[in-house]
């Protein structure tokens, strides 16, 4: 694959000689957008206008930090955290459909994924190897629960039914900004793409006739090995790992992915990752494994036909959804 660089040489060359820009795969890295690594890969016709296009992706992505991140004051999703305590605040449509499905999301999960984990979620940093102590936890636990959200779609607004109530969306944000950065390239015409935020990918199309080859980092050993690798074409992809936000103290591994019954990080498995159709959906639901143990994460992704799953349990062993599950010959017709 050509670096950027080569490529937007390549196609200024050719333009510059008076022959049509060639064909070709663009791919761009960026770093610093909800604090992750955007990977835009396309197939263009003209490399500029790919160029371009990778442009408004991360524009819409840029959109998105600005609107949902709790680190920036000036967020909206900041502004709901300070207001919607003393009453109903009324927000965009888009933050307001992505909190009626990250509900969607809570109910699905049984409660393992709640933006309200934040109510506790916001005492931990990560980086500074923060954590609330137990009585912390126990005082701000009641304010984790998603039915605490109350959204009223008439008026477009949303409230927090008691104080101490937190949301923060950064279980679901980057797979929603995913899908949103593929709607920016399907508009503009591309059929053949990768969009990923850090653990969060779709694609559309294939590699004229080959799957896309996502791999699942062994979360045992560092970055860079693999435990699988999964071909797919028009699918998402999300992975959540206990190696990605962590520390340790004696022994114990604190990471971020909270279990809002217990405010602890939630340690049941080593990773899970969730193929489906869409980013939203497959982030939503990346984290149900940590929170429920493998084996109740597997039976309600068993129960949702569009969701398939690889889960790395807490000894390593590998576990997956049934669509993924070799079938015996004679159950799938094929000749011995
Ligand atoms: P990434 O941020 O790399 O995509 P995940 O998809 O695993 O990783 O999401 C982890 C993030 O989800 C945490 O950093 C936190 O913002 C949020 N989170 C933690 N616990 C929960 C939970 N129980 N429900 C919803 N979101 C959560
Ligand atoms: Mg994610």
């Amino acid at each position: 694959m050509k670096s950027i660089l080569t490529a937007g040489v390549c196609a200024w060359v050719l333009v510059c000689a008076g022959l049509p820009a060639h064909a070709e795969w663009v791919r761009r890295v960026t770093d610093g957008i909800m604090g992750t690594r955007i990977t835009v890969e396309l197939w263009a016709e003209d490399a500029a206008k790919a160029e371009e296009a990778i442009d408004a992706v991360l524009d819409e992505m840029r959109h998105i930090d600005e609107t949902m991140s709790t680190y920036k004051p000036t967020s909206e999703v900041s502004q709901v955290n300070d207001k919607a305590a003393d009453g109903p605040v009324h927000i965009s449509k888009e933050l307001f459909d992505l909190l009626t499905t990250a509900q969607q999301y809570s109910e699905i999960t049984e409660g393992a994924f709640d933006i309200t984990y934040a109510s506790v979620g916001y005492m931990y940093d990560f980086r500074k190897h923060v954590r609330p102590n137990e009585e912390q936890i126990a005082k701000a636990l009641p304010a984790v629960n998603y039915r605490h959200v109350v959204l009223d779609p008439v008026n477009q607004t949303v409230r927090f039914s008691q104080k101490g109530v937190r949301i923060d969306l950064g279980g679901i944000a980057k797979g929603y900004s995913v899908d949103r950065g593929i709607d920016v390239l399907k508009r503009l015409g591309y059929t053949r793409a990768f969009v990923g935020a850090g653990g969060d990918s779709r694609i559309i199309g294939d590699r004229f006739g080959k799957p896309w080859i996502v791999g699942i980092r062994d979360p045992m050993k560092g970055e860079g090995n693999v435990i699988a690798r999964i071909p797919l074409v028009d699918a998402a992809i999300s992975t959540s790992g206990d190696y990605e936000r962590f520390f340790e103290e004696n022994g114990v591994r604190y990471h971020h992915i909270i279990d809002p019954r217990t405010g602890h990080s939630a340690s049941k498995v080593r990773s899970a990752t969730v193929i489906g159709p869409y980013a939203t959906r497959t982030d939503g639901l990346s984290k149900t494994a940590f929170v429920l143990g493998p084996e109740k994460a597997l039976e309600i992704y068993n129960r949702l036909d569009d969701i398939d799953a690889i889960i790395v349990k807490l000894d390593g062993t590998i576990v997956y959804s049934k669509g993924m599950q070799r079938r015996p010959r004679e159950a799938d017709g094929t000749p011995p």
